[in-house]
């Protein structure tokens, strides 16, 4: 152990700063260049991209939190996420003793307060970090998993690069099983019971191979890969040999798997690529509780490789103007005749090659990247110019509402972006309605509240959207400060033919009730949904039975009529 030591003195470690200022970059260099390799990146995505080059041998990550493009937390969330990273250790650069909590409930290793006037205690607890991080991977990087006696991943792998059999001589089928919701079993029944299920599962796994040649690990608690001779009826003989076995021994408590898998990979690529592919679509299955298994087939992969065709051509498309803002108009049907009321701005990517593309395509995966956060400025943008323009063409105050993304409301920089985009447009904060989705509020409920409170206080107004989703509980729900709850479309498809459905409805505009709040039901298509609706009490509507999301210059012949019949002007 002695002689590891002295060893390990003796390299000199590689540390990654991630700072968008140019001046605290290179203060921070000069000081950790004294005693340590250093790797810069000015934002986020460049961050995460040297860290995802395999062979970099980063030992530790210096983060700032504010920076544009890709916040801080959203980086630490995102090398948290990844089986690859989470264990790098990552220090925080901050001066706000909130965000210092907070990223080391997120995981952070350590924090260093900005300005970075003292040198030696910065040096202090980058070295304690990671010795830390060194001590702990030396047991971690033994080749068995000691509960459950499989090879851990990194010997799964490199076992896998050796034997010449698994390299293309034979077609061997690669599978990813995953034990669903696994943290509740732990919870419910007590972590010594999970170790027994996961060593059953290993169990029964070590025993498949017994029959077929192959090779198996265990990898983040819950998840096993799995690595043998092809099989044409993968899924009887999986259910045959582990999940009969583990029903057997657990009954009563319903253990779910969901299993990845890919199949007949005889070309020679590489073993890793593999399983993130089987991995992939294992990941498919979170949501979908009616399936166990789920293949990787071409068509994920095209969609792999279109996704990333998206992602790589995005600020370029944003620069030639390929985004356009539509409106969906929003009208109050309180009265006799409904009333325009409001209206919602919905991007559009119109894309040269691939047309019209709608934003469940492109949005998520512009969240997974951080981009989001420069469309939402577009957007923003958008829509108080073109509310200034209607505001003064036809003397109509139209409130516009905006999507807000949830990598958003992390941005310590959202209260004066949006101050500053209501002034630059001559609007007032209350013409800006900001939807913000239910799931993010239960994500962090508290920081967020925080951020919406002084939103508020400014003068914006926000909306809960995709009401009815997010499973927030009754009592967060009625200390959240909203002024308008928006009921998600899936309620509405189904609230004419399905009894429980139109409960739901009718138990959301209960609360809203209670609340105070208004009500926007959005996804009304039919004249039978607007009735029923109207008949329940509904204020606010929004749907193709009025308009699909328009253009601003189609949309503003709503706001003519609008003007016309409600006397105005
Ligand atoms: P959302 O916020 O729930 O927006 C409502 C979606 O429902 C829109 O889809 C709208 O076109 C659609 N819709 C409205 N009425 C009807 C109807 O009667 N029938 C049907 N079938 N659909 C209706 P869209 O424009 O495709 O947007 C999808 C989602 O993408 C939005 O869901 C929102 O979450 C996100 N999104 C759109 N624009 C932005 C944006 O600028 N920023 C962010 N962060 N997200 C955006
Ligand atoms: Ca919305
Ligand atoms: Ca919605």
């Amino acid at each position: 152990m002695k002689n590891i030591s002295r060893y390990k003195d003796n390299i000199r470690r590689k540390i990654l700063i991630v700072e968008d200022e140019m001046i605290n970059r290179q203060l921070l260099g000069f000081i950790v260049s004294k005693e340590y390799d250093v790797v810069y990146a000015e934002n986020g995505m460049e961050a995460l991209k040297i860290l995802r080059t395999k062979n970099h041998g980063i030992s530790l990550v210096l983060l700032d939190l504010l920076m544009p493009i890709m916040s801080g937390f959203v980086v630490l969330e995102r090398i948290k996420d990844d089986p690859n990273l989470k264990r790098i250790p990552v220090i925080v650069l901050t001066s706000e003793k909130y965000a210092e909590v907070k990223s080391l409930q997120m995981g952070a290793q350590d924090f260093i307060p900005k300005p970075y006037d003292m040198p030696d205690v910065i040096l202090a607890r980058i070295k304690r970090a990671i010795e830390l991080f060194e001590d702990t991977n030396l047991i971690r990087n033994t080749e068995r998993d000691s509960l459950t006696g499989l090879f851990t991943k990194r010997y799964f792998f490199e076992y896998i690069r050796q034997y010449e059999e698994y390299q293309g001589a034979i077609p061997m089928d690669a599978v990813v099983l995953n034990i669903r919701r696994f943290h509740m079993i732990n919870e419910i029944h007590g972590h010594a019971y999970g170790d027994y299920l996961l060593s059953h599962v290993a169990k029964a796994l070590k025993s498949l191979l017994n029959d077929y040649e192959g090779i198996v690990c265990r990898t983040d608690s819950d998840t096993f890969y799995l690595f043998f001779e092809h099989q044409e009826e993968i899924e009887k003989t999986l259910n045959d040999n582990v999940l009969t076995t583990i029903n057997k021994e657990f009954v009563g408590i319903n253990v779910g798997l969901r299993v990845g898998i890919y199949q007949n990979v005889t070309s020679r690529m590489d073993i890793e690529d593999i399983f993130d592919r089987a991995l992939h679509a294992c990941n498919g299955l979170r949501n979908n509780y009616k399936d166990v298994y789920a293949y990787y087939d071409e068509s994920m992969h095209n969609k792999e490789i279109y996704d990333e065709r998206l992602l790589a051509q995005f600020d370029d498309a944003l620069d030639k103007g390929q985004f356009m803002v539509y409106y969906q108009p929003k009208y109050n049907i309180k009265g006799d005749e409904p009333r325009l009321t409001s209206a919602e701005a919905l991007v559009r990517w119109n894309h040269p090659e691939y047309g019209l593309i709608s934003p469940g395509v492109f949005i998520p995966l512009l969240e997974d990247n951080g981009l989001i956060q420069k469309l939402d400025r577009f957007v923003w943008n958008g829509a108080a110019e073109q509310a200034h323009i209607w505001n003064v063409k036809y003397n109509f105050q139209l409130p516009i509402s905006v999507n807000v993304s949830r990598v958003d409301i992390y941005d310590q920089q959202l209260e004066s972006t949006l101050l500053d985009i209501v002034h630059l447009h001559h609007i007032e904060p209350k013409q800006l309605l900001l939807e913000i989705t239910e799931s993010a509020y239960t994500n962090d409920a508290k920081g967020i509240i925080n951020s919406i409170k002084h939103l508020r206080a400014d003068g914006f107004k926000i909306e809960m959207d995709d009401f009815g989703t997010g499973y927030s509980s009754l009592n967060m729900v009625s200390n959240l400060p909203i002024d308008v709850l928006k009921i998600d479309r899936e309620f509405i498809i189904h609230m004419c033919t399905s009894d429980k459905d139109k409960k739901m409805v009718e138990i959301l505009l209960n609360i809203s009730d209670l609340l105070g709040v208004s009500v926007v039901a959005e996804g009304v298509e039919t004249k039978e949904q607007f009735d029923m609706l109207k008949k329940m009490g509904c204020d606010i509507i929004q749907g193709f039975y009025f308009s699909k999301p328009l253009p601003a210059d189609q949309f503003a012949k709503l706001i003519e009529e609008e003007v016309k019949n409600s006397g105005h002007n």
